[in-house]
């Protein structure tokens, strides 16, 4: 770690400050690389990192999600059997079922938390991150980022999946219920879309940004 990436500050610096999340201290952030952290001079906390590569990370990582995405609703979820006769639900039909029996408003939530809004994370990352990989700028960045943020809390579809395993050990009780491919590929999605998210860093992104505008 680099020693001069943080200079205590007299509070004369009108750069960007922060503070110490342990001791308080207020430190200048000056420019830091990418794979570097900073820490406090005082306490050695830890104050931000700067992830390598970051962007290609998590560009990566949507990739992985938006493949696991397709298996997710090309396979059965879950294989329902009673007295003989087998059922497949696909990710979809949980959503179809509702508005079937006329809960047309639990239909919208499943269909959005399940299918739309884990798409819409995926499709968003990557119209921004690819065309920043290919030194072109994408189109319309800033209401994308946008999006992003406000798309970050569907991006964790844990509570579905919990939905998943309580339908399953409930109707375990009274039918053969099997788990299809699509479940795997589902949880794998989520774990991608967390991940993508985790390692895009916005400071990184902006910079690449100026960087392809120029
Ligand atoms: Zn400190």
């Amino acid at each position: 770690m680099r020693e001069d990436i943080f200079i205590e500050s007299d509070f004369a610096y009108t750069d960007t400050r922060l503070a110490c999340p342990e001791c308080d201290l207020v430190h200048a952030i000056a420019d830091i690389n990418e794979g570097e952290q900073g820490r406090c001079t005082r306490c050695g906390a830890l104050l931000f990192v700067r992830h390598r590569n970051s962007l290609d990370r998590s560009l990566a990582f949507a990739l992985t999600g938006f493949l696991f995405f397709i298996l997710a609703n090309m396979f059965p979820l879950l294989t329902f059997e009673l007295d003989g006769r087998s059922q497949s639900n696909r990710l979809i039909d949980g959503a179809i079922a509702f508005l079937n029996e006329g809960y047309w408003e639990l239909g919208i939530v499943v269909f959005v938390s399940s299918v739309l809004a884990p798409m819409m994370v995926l499709i968003v990352l990557i119209s921004l991150l690819l065309p920043l990989r290919l030194n072109r700028l994408p189109f319309n960045p800033q209401f994308q980022i946008r999006m992003l943020m406000h798309l970050r809390p569907w991006a964790m579809s844990e509570i579905f999946i919990l939905g998943i395993i309580v339908a399953f050990v409930k109707l375990s009780d009274f039918a053969e219920v099997s788990v299809g491919l699509s479940l795997f590929a589902f949880v794998l999605m989520v774990a991608a879309t967390v991940m993508a998210y985790l390692t895009l860093d916005d400071e990184a992104l902006w910079s690449r940004l100026d960087e392809v505008k120029s």
